[in-house]
């Protein structure tokens, strides 16, 4: 069956949208549509969807999306169960910033920018 008919039999199916953009993500198993298992799936494809999603933006999507797209809201939320709850914020509160000293800032800093000319070194590119 080509793209196309399979398109327009999974819109007949209730509940079950499908759409150019998230065609790749399903597959029919026993009649029905599923989700693909997200490493079965062309990175091509998953990329069109998903490429800006870590899993904490992706969490924090599905907080607001929850909560009625209010940031508030998710901010108050009580649902203290919930698996998502301690990330509701698009944090993660169990890595903690690092306290730098000004000698380790320094020395980090210091290798970012031999990074950066290097790269632009390597691209031809004038660094301004
Ligand atoms: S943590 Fe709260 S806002 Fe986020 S999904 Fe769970 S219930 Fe919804």
């Amino acid at each position: 069956m080509d793209i196309k008919k399979e398109q327009s039999a999974c819109k007949s199916e209730p509940g079950k949208p499908i759409t150019p953009q998230n065609f790749r993500l399903l597959e029919k198993v026993n009649g029905h549509w599923v989700g693909r298992v997200p490493t079965d799936v062309p990175l091509e494809f998953l990329s069109l969807n998903f490429r800006k999603k870590n899993p904490l933006r992706a969490i924090r999507a599905k907080c607001l999306d929850c909560c009625g797209g209010f940031k508030a809201e998710t901010r108050k939320c009580v649902a203290t169960d919930c698996a998502l709850w301690p990330f509701r914020m698009g944090t993660n509160p169990f890595r903690k910033k690092p306290v730098l000293s000004e000698e380790e800032k320094n020395r980090r800093s210091e290798r970012l920018k031999g990074r950066a000319s290097h790269a632009t070194r390597g691209s031809g590119q004038a660094v301004s």
